[in-house]
């Protein structure tokens, strides 16, 4: 017999919606200066529950709290180590999607945190299918909302809250960067994404800066293309992989679609609009993409853009078959690139304990959630 999914709590509307937006300040229209206080226990103080907004008075709290909820999807299970920590969700439908927060620490004192990343995801799993990708193997199950995409920072900043408190000048410990790098293709959630954005970088809600907070794709022009004209205020990276058309093909499917030299006709249209750097980012897997006429390729690609390339060793997984480069192989990879006056840096995959960083969720636990909400 199929079993069906019922979700943990009543079905609310978010309160970050079009529509409830519009609905309460219609309904409290005399009390304008109240969206304010929401706005500021939300994002100054952290608070996810309208029953701790105790400047608000008990009847707008309790209709509030009937109403809406902020954080619009509820957690199945976080898994913890001294460097990341994983946050698996599910929204109203069941649907499950990841979000990790990275710790990073100094490297004199292991004990000092110097900064917080999170790291949250677009869609529910991903349509592109890189072969070298664990989201990729699973197939694209819908956009993200807004407020689902929003949500993920404002109940990670909580946690951090809870977990952290306060730091010595008396201000919340919170997350200093956000990447639009976990699960899907940010760019195929356009409208969802540009509408998170201003909540990150205004001065009014969490005032991040426009190079703490990274949208990354692997391919839609279109979108590029927008986000260019619309001169959004974000880091832009680019997924490459691989500096010739055959190659990226083979790894990413969706580049078929569209060519390389296109694409990075748009990258320049990228940086000449908006007059900012892109960083391309470049999985490097043991005999794929790591060989030195791979990197002389790279080196030729990107030597005349303002660009800066990002080197991620392969973090292997047991659902795809590529294996992780020799740290020498990345090095000499990094030193020819480099050789062409291209900025590199090799980056270090976080989260290896927890199985895995951004892009590798507990799969199978994402699996046996949707069969059991009888979803697939
Ligand atoms: N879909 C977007 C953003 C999410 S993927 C994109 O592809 O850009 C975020 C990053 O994780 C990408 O750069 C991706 O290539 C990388 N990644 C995916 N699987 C990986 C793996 N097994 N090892 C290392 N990096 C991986
Ligand atoms: Fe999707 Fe990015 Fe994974 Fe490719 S690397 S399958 S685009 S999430």
């Amino acid at each position: 017999m199929k079993q069906v999914f019922v979700p943990p709590f009543p079905l609310k509307k978010a309160f970050f919606s079009h529509e409830m937006q519009e609905y309460l300040r219609t309904t409290y229209k005399r009390e304008a200066y109240r969206f304010r206080q929401i706005e500021t226990a939300i994002f100054h103080q952290r608070e996810i529950d309208f029953a701790a907004m105790t400047n608000l008075p008990k009847q707008m709290r309790d209709d509030l709290a009937r109403e809406c909820t902020i954080i619009p999807f509820h957690l199945v299970k976080c898994v913890e180590d001294e460097e990341v920590v994983k946050f698996l969700f599910a929204g109203d439908d069941g649907q499950v999607f990841e979000t990790v927060l990275m710790y990073h620490r100094s490297t004199h004192h292991e004990s000092k945190l110097n900064r917080m990343t999170l790291c949250i995801s677009s869609q529910v799993w991903c349509a592109v299918w890189c072969t070298f990708c664990v989201t990729g193997t699973l197939g694209l199950r819908r956009n993200l909302t807004m407020p689902e995409i929003l949500g993920q920072v404002l109940y990670v900043n909580h946690y951090i809250k809870m977990k952290r408190g306060k730091k010595e000048n008396g201000s919340w410990h919170g997350i200093r960067n956000v990447v639009y790098m976990g699960m899907g293709e940010p760019l195929m959630n356009y409208p969802n994404v540009k509408a998170s954005v201003p909540y990150l970088t205004s001065e009014v809600y969490l005032g991040l800066s426009r190079r703490r907070v990274t949208i990354s794709t692997s391919w839609f022009p279109h979108a590029i293309k927008t986000m260019a004209d619309d001169k959004l205020p974000v880091s832009f990276a680019f997924s490459l992989h691989a500096s010739t058309q055959a190659l990226r093909e083979e790894l990413v499917p969706f580049a078929k679609r569209f060519p390389l030299d296109e694409l990075m006709r748009l990258c320049d249209y990228y940086t000449q609009t908006t007059g900012q750097e892109i960083f391309y980012e470049y999985v490097i897997i043991d005999a794929v993409n790591d060989s030195d006429q791979c990197a002389h390729d790279t080196g030729k690609l990107l030597k005349w853009r303002r660009a800066h390339l990002n080197v991620i060793p392969y973090n292997e997984s047991p659902a795809v078959t590529y294996r992780e480069p020799s740290p020498d192989r990345v090095r000499r990879f990094q030193m020819i690139v480099k050789s062409y006056g291209v900025m590199v840096t090799i980056r270090q995959n976080r989260g290896r304990k927890s199985k895995g960083a951004c892009w590798q969720l507990g799969r199978e636990q994402a699996k046996i959630l949707v069969w059991k909400g009888g979803k697939r």
